[in-house]
């Protein structure tokens, strides 16, 4: 057989197969019946073959009727995940999911590698197991540690359901903390010295003429004093987090003064949009979701910010808020400063979560401290060029290199790099801002000798 010929047998098969040369006879038999033929031989088929087709009108229908259905399905899913919050669970129940829990990490050995298997004793898990944090929060250990039992593949594995977690739980957190933070040598009873946010003036302007930096950003993290963190906060709580963050706003001054967005009141297409544009966050981590970041969402999600973007807050993205200051240019001083005010003003209403020996308290065992990530997205092209220089060089100037969405490295496009401070506890605030400044200069250096390498070489 030919290949054309073959290929006529498979187009045949296929039409066969689709229904279509059955529905075409059909037309054609109902058209031979007709006693009297119609003008319009192609019309009449066409209708008889469109006969259980919807028309316009039905068409409409049953669009509407299919949005309704989703709407009502995902109401649904929020009201299971709702009830499902609510479920409470017996000692018993925790007991057997704690024991599971921790032999499923036992029997993936190989495979795990997170500081909570390499912390978590059979020892201290007899004796956590059935403890808990005061009332009303009554967290468990499982509470904690439910995320890095089931996600093998976490660094760290466990998040403080509330305050108390870090002390109830000492013997686990503290040398995760520790590790974590390499802290390991560490014999002072504090580990976060008292916040010191410095001379703001010694901070400055990175790149003036903007040829590197694309902007600079630095976050903090805060948790309201007395109410437990995302692992085991109500859906209440969310609605009060929310309402004291709005209030506290409400008295912001000068360049601060924006407008609070709860994320209910945000629709789809523009929650993505602000998301691209780095100013809202948007919900999707697993090992979050496991450790039970997104329950009532959207309900208490919202962002604060300033006409210009240049100041924000997000409302219960993970930790109650986070307090952020932009800029669309490398001026980092700019940035400290506004950051520094905002907080300021918030601590004129708002009570924070610190620890004698830990400072300033995250749910996650990784941001605590001074809670502050400086970064800059930064285009260094030709250094970019070599990753394990660039690492390297990196690493010795105490700075962590991103993709510009969080995300790794290898996802980096045209030589833009999300560069920030690896360290967040054991330095003060100025110690951490300075660092990035000077390890930002360093690297900006070091592209310039690249470039001139290049035009002599
Ligand atoms: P963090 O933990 O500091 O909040 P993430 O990596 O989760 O950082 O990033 C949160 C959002 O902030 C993302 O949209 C990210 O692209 C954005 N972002 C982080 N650093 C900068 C920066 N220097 N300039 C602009 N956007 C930034
Ligand atoms: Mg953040």
């Amino acid at each position: 057989m030919t290949s054309i010929e073959s290929k006529r047998v498979q187009y045949r098969k296929y039409l066969e197969r689709a229904g279509v040369i059955d529905a075409l006879s059909k037309a054609l038999i109902k058209l031979y019946e007709e006693q009297n033929k119609p003008e319009d031989a192609i019309r009449f088929v066409r209708k008889f073959m469109c006969e259980s087709c919807p028309d316009d009108a039905q068409y409409d229908v049953m669009k509407n009727d299919l949005e309704e259905a989703k709407t009502h399905i995902s109401k649904l899913e929020q009201e299971l995940e709702r009830l499902r919050g609510q479920i409470k669970k017996s000692p018993e129940e925790y007991q057997e999911l704690t024991t599971e829990g921790y032999k499923s990490l036992i029997d993936d050995e190989e495979n795990v590698s997170s500081l909570l298997r390499k912390y978590l004793t059979p020892e201290l898990l007899e004796e956590y197991m059935l403890v808990t944090t005061p009332a009303p929060v009554d967290a468990y250990l499982y509470d904690c540690a439910v995320s890095g039992f089931e996600h093998h593949d976490s660094t760290v594995g466990i998040f403080a359901a509330d305050a108390d977690s870090y002390d109830v739980f000492n013997k686990l957190f503290d040398p995760i903390i520790k590790d974590y933070h390499g802290q390991m040598d560490n014999e002072n009873d504090v580990l976060q010295k008292d916040p010191d946010f410095g001379n703001v003036d010694e901070i400055e302007n990175l790149d003036p003429e903007r040829k590197y930096i694309l902007s600079a950003r630095i976050r903090l993290a805060r948790n309201i004093e007395g109410l437990p963190f995302f692992p085991k906060l109500t859906e209440k709580q969310f609605i009060e987090v929310e309402e004291k963050v709005r209030s506290a706003t409400e008295t912001m001054d000068g360049e601060l003064i924006g407008s609070y967005l709860t994320m209910a009141d945000i629709d789809a297409e523009s929650q993505a949009e602000m998301v691209k544009r780095h100013i809202l966050f948007q919900r999707g981590d697993e090992k979050l979701t496991t450790a039970g970041c997104y329950r009532f969402w959207p309900t208490g999600r919202g962002v604060y910010h300033n006409p210009a973007e240049t100041f924000l807050i997000w409302v219960n993205r993970q930790d109650h808020v986070h307090i952020m200051s932009m800029a669309q240019c490398g001026d980092l001083g700019d940035v400290y400063n506004r950051l520094v005010n905002g907080l300021t003003e918030l601590e004129k209403t708002l009570a924070f979560a610190r620890h004698p020996r830990y400072g300033n308290l995250t749910a996650c065992p990784t941001n605590l401290g001074t809670t502050l990530r400086a970064s800059v997205h930064i285009r260094l092209p030709l250094l970019s060029k070599d990753p394990d220089r660039l690492i390297a060089l990196a690493e010795e100037l105490q700075l962590q290199v991103r993709g510009p969405d969080g995300g790794e490295l290898a996802t980096v496009e045209d030589g833009v790099l999300d560069i920030s401070n690896k360290r967040k506890l054991g330095f003060t605030e100025f110690e951490l801002v300075k660092t990035v400044q000077d390890g930002v200069v360093a690297l900006i250096n070091a592209e310039e000798e690249l470039e001139i390498a290049g035009q002599e070489g």
